[in-house]
């Protein structure tokens, strides 16, 4: 008895099938939480879950669950999966290859008819991407106890409409809500497969990366108060300019990450918003966007340390009034010790190179985290692209990252 390869024909009809139900072809792919094209999709991948052998059910925030029964389903279950939302003008490959490999496996374990004994589960968490309520992970999140009822009233989308109308509309019944959350325990492993969103396993030419922590995002919103005042009329020596402290910020923040103690040390200003924002005009507020991620969450907040330290100076110097608001601080989440060496194994037997790695980016795996054993195994992203039609990952690297799961879980179920 054995688990045969998967089949990266299979893989690619799923996936293309599923990119056809996208609000936006001729940009990519579109699927925002349950818009007609979600709901859709939604239907076909239970479809294709059942189709396959899988008993399907959903929670109270439309979590997707699809089982292959163990010989002992009493015990707590081994979980496979990831999203098929995405962010507008999004690729085919985040979070649905996570989907489409957790189907592929369950269906290779099934038909190799080796008996295993803990249910396999094949998850599709609702909203991963913050799209349409401006919070990430909403189906993970309230499965890790992080979203109430009462929060999920008073989400908003752009429309005004709050998540739990828009749940109810669809059907769903939000007085089974509490029911989502799970408790430390209740499940035994969780392993998603990922498209990496970086350009590291393709620099060293390997098709697989083991993850061993997600990193901790911390998210920060400064403002720089200086005086608007005449370009013209204004002499260099009367400017407090708040476009140039905003820039100062900018570069120290890049020069703390770079000489981190942590490799994995990443800063980034994204967002900025320059009033008045006119050509002739010296500028006297400034708000931008402070992302920054590490492995290690001492450091991070050195490097937070050091650069309040920093604008404290710049005040001074430069007569402005510097205002920081803390808008998430994560803690990083280390994959469990046990999954990674399973995985490792797995990598061994079957001759597959693999790389142990950091991820930058958040994944429901991070919320998963807080109350199962998880890890992660990333597939290459073609020039590290991701969130942009052109990213891709070859149909044959989901193959083998599936087939890398596929043996996890097995040895996972048995464990
Ligand atoms: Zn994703």
């Amino acid at each position: 008895m054995i688990v045969k390869p998967a089949q990266s024909s299979n893989i690619k009809n799923i996936l293309e099938k599923l990119n056809t139900f996208n609000s936006d072809p001729e940009n990519g792919t579109t699927r925002v939480l349950f818009t007609e094209p979600e709901v859709e999709a939604r239907k076909y991948i239970k479809e294709e879950m059942k189709k396959n052998g899988l008993v399907v059910r959903e929670d109270s925030i439309g979590n997707i669950f699809a089982t292959l029964e163990g010989t002992d389903p009493d015990l707590p279950p081994v979980w496979t999966g990831s999203h098929i939302d995405t962010v507008l003008k999004a690729g085919m490959f985040d979070g649905m290859a996570g989907v489409v490999a957790g189907i592929e496996a369950a269906r290779l374990i099934k038909e190799s008819k080796i008996p295993h004994k803990r249910n396999i589960e094949v998850i599709v968490y609702t909203s991963e991407e913050p799209t349409r309520f401006g919070l990430s992970c909403l189906g993970s999140r309230a499965m890790a106890g992080y979203l109430s009822l009462e929060q999920a009233k008073r989400l908003k989308d752009k429309q005004g409409n709050s998540l739990a109308e828009v749940l109810e509309g669809l059907g769903y019944d939000l007085s089974k809500f509490d029911e989502i959350s799970f408790k430390k325990g209740e499940v035994f492993a969780a392993v998603e497969l990922h498209i990496e969103q970086g350009a590291v396993l393709e620099s060293m030419g390997l098709p697989i990366g083991i993850v061993d922590t997600i990193s901790g995002p911390t998210k920060l919103e400064v403002s720089v108060y200086g005086k608007q005042s005449h370009a013209g009329g204004t002499p260099m020596n009367l400017r407090h300019d708040a476009f140039l402290a905003c820039s100062e910020i900018a570069l120290k923040v890049e020069k703390l990450a770079k000489k981190s103690s942590s490799k994995d040390t990443v800063a980034t200003v994204g967002l900025v918003n320059v009033i008045p924002n006119a050509s002739n005009v010296i500028s006297g507020e400034v708000h931008f966007s402070l992302d920054i991620r590490d492995s290690d969450y001492e450091v991070k907040h050195k490097l937070i340390e050091e650069l309040k330290d920093f604008t404290k100076q710049l005040e001074k110097s430069r007569g402005v009034t510097i205002k920081i608001k803390q808008i998430n601080d994560d803690l990083p989440t280390k994959s469990d010790d046990r999954i990674i060496e399973i995985l490792e194994n797995s990598c061994k037997e079957k001759n597959i190179s693999y790389h142990k790695m950091v991820s930058g980016a958040f994944h429901d795996s991070m919320m998963v985290g807080k109350f199962a054993p998880i890890a992660m195994i990333f597939v290459p992203s073609k020039d590290g692209i991701s969130h942009n039609p052109a990213e891709w990952t070859d149909y044959d690297d989901i193959a083998k990252g599936t087939d890398i799961l596929a043996d996890g879980l097995l040895k996972l179920s048995n464990d």
